[in-house]
Formats: C-alpha cells, structure tokens, sequence
C-alpha cells in the first residue's frame, strides 16, 4: 500500500497534528464510486481526449457511480478563451452529461491557499530561490520520466540569501520515498519520490498553483474514489498520492488508458494537429465514439451498434466485464 510507505516520512518533530503522524483506526467502509473527467481548456475536445472522456464515463457507470466534470483552467498562460465552453459542448454533444455542477479550478484559489498554508504550517513545504532553470520540471503540467533531474533540495535548510520564488513539498529519504501503487490498466507500477523527483512545487515562481497541488485538493474535496485518466499523468501519480497522505486524504484507486499518439510521436494534441471532432450529426458520433472504444480495446463488436445508446449500454457491460463494477 501507497500509505504505509509514507508513513516513515520525516515529519518534523514539532508537528504534533500532522495526519502523517496521526492513525485512524476505523476500519474503511467502501464509499460510493466517484470519478471525474478534468480537460484542461487549451483546445477544443479531440480525438485523443475524447478516448479519456469516454473511459472516465465508462468506468464511473460500470460502478453506478458518480461521475464529474472538473474545469483545470488554472493555468492562466495557456488556457485559450472559449476552449471550456466549446468542450462542455461537445460534451453534451456526445451525451456526457455531469452528474454535479462542474467545478472550475480558477474559482478555488482560497481552498489551495488553505491547502498550502495546513502543509506548511505542519513543515512540510518550504520557501525554494532557485531559478526558472532549475524549477522547469514544476513548470509543465507533464514530463516525461527521465526527461529532467529530480531537485536536488538546494533550498530545504533555507534560502541562504536568496528570495523565495517557489514553495516546495519536503519528500521522504531513503525507502520511504519508494512510493508503490497499482495501476489497473497498467499494473503495480514504482517511483523514488526522492532520487526521480525530488522536493516538488506546490506553488510556482509566477505564482501560478501547481497542477499537483490543484489536483490533489480537488480529488480529496470531491471525494473522488477513482482516477482514470491519459498515461501521461501516470508519472505525476506518485507524487499525488504522496501529498493526498501529507493532506491526510484518502487515495483513490487509478486507472491510466493509452495516450493517443500524434505522427511526432508526441500526445495527440492542437499543438501537433489534432483537429477537433466534427460532431454535427448522429452518424459522426457514433464514428467519433466507435474510434475511442477501438483504441480502448473494446470488442469490434460495438461497431455493429447503430445508435449512441444502445453503444453506450453495451460498451458499459463489457467495460464492466473486463474492469470490474
Ligand atoms: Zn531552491
């Protein structure tokens, strides 16, 4: 379990109230399945994305759960004006409807600022001077594993001279920055908080929050059970579920579905061509769904269907069938 291996996290000593330190001995009653599907409005709804939507959507009905749509329009400098409501259209276009009001991040500020402030008055995050350069691995919502050099903790005995720019979570050393968790499409998967990452930024040096800080407070404040998501984001898993135990909230279960790749090789994306889905008759969602479901590895079956929601109810069956409901 995720849990126990941060349990031997330093926790400094003065912070008695610390959930970290704390154990609850209830034994946990299975809440009612919550998921959500969180688009970040850089673009219109694409092909790639939709094959997240569509697996969200799936799971949480399989589970006769709850399933949400959450706005991440917090990142200001690349949120493209129009690109959430052209989204929530194409959303409704398509059927999927969320079953809450949908929660907009940029709206939140005051609940990440609490967040921050519980973190760092338990001494879990410090002040961090070090430049643009070195923060870059905060500074994108993504990264590739490997791509950057976990910080090296420069700033943890303090800034020595230098003006705090970022605030960054202090991770455990040695085995208990083993952070273990299994994913159910891509199985037991493992990342070393300390030597791959490092201390990361919860709050950024042009003041922006970061994604793991957002995400994290978002998940635990709307209860969310389970997480299925592009496998781009699997590499940030580790340090959520890290600071889901630093806030004292429960981990979901995760499932992260193959990313469709653009001709770059990269993530399908509007950078790199991805044209957004033409929706505009019955005939054309159908065809836009029976494409997700396909690269999902949905039975070829489905494509005989020839209305949206006989296609929903039997895609729902056989994702039950093959994860569980
Ligand atoms: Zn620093």
């Amino acid at each position: 379990m995720a849990l126990a291996s941060v349990q031997g996290a330093t926790v400094p000593a003065d912070a008695a109230a610390h959930p970290l330190t704390t154990h609850d001995s209830t034994p946990p009653v299975a809440p009612r399945y919550r998921g959500r599907f969180a688009p970040s409005p850089t673009g219109p709804l694409h092909r790639g994305s939709l094959v997240t939507a569509l697996a969200s959507w799936l799971d949480a009905r399989a589970h006769d759960g709850i399933w949400i749509v959450r706005m991440e329009d917090l990142d200001e400098p690349r949120c493209v004006p129009g690109a959430a409501d052209d989204i929530l259209d194409t959303l409704s276009r398509l059927g999927l409807h969320s079953d809450e009001p949908i929660v907009w991040q940029s709206r939140r500020h005051a609940l990440y600022e609490q967040a921050l402030a519980d973190l760092t008055a338990w001494g879990l995050v410090y002040p961090c001077g070090c430049t643009r350069r070195e923060i870059a691995d905060s500074l994108t919502r993504v990264h590739a594993r490997h791509s950057t050099l976990a910080y090296p903790g420069t700033c943890r005995d303090g800034l020595h001279g230098k003006t705090a720019r970022a605030w960054r979570l202090r991770v455990p050393d040695a085995d208990a920055a083993r952070m273990h968790f299994n994913d159910r499409w891509m199985g037991p998967q493992t990342q070393d908080l300390a030597t791959e990452v490092g201390d990361f930024v919860l709050k950024r040096a042009d003041g922006q929050w970061a994604y793991q800080l957002a995400v994290v407070v978002d998940d635990q404040l709307q209860d969310i059970t389970d997480i299925v998501r592009g496998a781009d984001l699997l590499d940030s898993t580790a340090r959520q579920i890290y600071l889901q135990a630093c806030l004292g909230a429960p981990t979901p279960r995760y499932l992260h579905v193959p990313l469709v790749m653009a001709d770059d090789g990269e993530k399908l994306s509007k950078q790199n061509g991805a044209a957004p889905l033409t929706l505009d008759t019955p005939a054309a969602i159908l065809a836009a769904l029976k494409a997700a479901a396909a690269h999902l590895g949905l039975p070829a079956a489905l494509n005989a269907i020839a209305h949206r929601d006989d296609f929903y109810a039997a895609a729902i069956q056989v994702w039950r069938e093959r994860f569980g409901g």
